[in-house]
């Protein structure tokens, strides 16, 4: 039976840990010192790392994992930037790891990078910095279109699918989300909610697909009250979804 657990590292990122009894697989291993230090406490050894996208704040810790788990397999995009990925993956690859035994599928979602990837099965999303609970990555590389489509995909996995995001951004997304989205009772009992755990230090993660398509602005660039919001805040009209989602994007940035 596999846990999933989060590693935190640097300030406010999280490396994400899939383990069984024995074996362990880490996600953006930003840093390797706090994952050695846990995988050495709970005597577990490294099978895998998943790559998500070419941040030093998800790759940095690669090559000292590589280095003392020699055995690991490195998986990630097919980004030759990225030093150390053994097996490059795109759209529609499927993953069958063996220990910790787990089947993950890969989607493209470009948008915060262009060669962002994301792992996924039924109950279980590794989303790097592309979802954020309330929240979505900047946009580093990509245009309103190609990150709204990346975005909408991942809106359409199951329900029950939890949310495992890189970094606790949760209270500052929501503050810019009950800005834009002032009338959401869902987004207002999550807000009052994810304080109470920060109020404690307490991670606000994993979130679901579920929760996310009632709270992210950026998930509901289809909603009248946000389309209106957002263009009195920003004084614009817009004509489609992708071009809320570009005004939500932009207003976040300065907000
Ligand atoms: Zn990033």
């Amino acid at each position: 039976m596999n846990n999933i657990f989060a590693i935190p590292a640097f300030n406010d990122n999280y490396i994400w840990c899939l383990h069984d009894d024995k074996h362990a697989m880490v996600v953006d291993p930003g840093d390797a010192t706090p994952v050695k230090s846990v995988l050495d406490e709970q005597q577990l050894t490294l099978t895998y790392i998943l790559i998500t996208h070419h941040h030093y704040d998800h790759t940095g810790g690669i090559e000292a994992l590589k280095a003392a788990y020699p055995d690991a397999i490195v998986y990630g995009p097919k980004n030759p930037s990225i030093v150390g990925i053994d097996h490059g993956l795109s759209e529609g690859d499927k993953l069958s790891l063996q220990a910790p035994n787990v089947e993950l599928q890969i989607m493209e979602t470009p948008g915060h990078t262009m060669d962002h990837i994301v792992y996924f099965n039924e109950d279980i999303l590794f989303c790097g910095d592309t979802l954020f609970s309330a929240g979505c990555g900047r946009m580093f590389e990509g245009t309103p279109e190609v990150f709204h489509k990346s975005l909408q995909k991942l809106a359409r996995l199951p329900e029950r699918t939890k949310v495992y995001c890189t970094h606790e951004y949760t209270l500052a997304n929501l503050a810019f989300a009950t800005h834009v989205d002032p009338n959401n009772q869902a987004l207002n009992e999550y807000h009052s909610w994810a304080k109470e755990k920060r109020s404690h230090s307490q991670i606000t993660l994993p979130s679901t697909i579920a929760e996310q398509n009632k709270i992210n602005p950026f998930l509901r660039s289809d909603a009248p009250e946000i389309k209106q919001n957002i263009e009195k805040i920003m004084n614009l009209s817009t004509q489609s979804d992708v071009e809320v989602f570009a005004a939500l994007r932009s207003c976040k940035d300065n907000f």
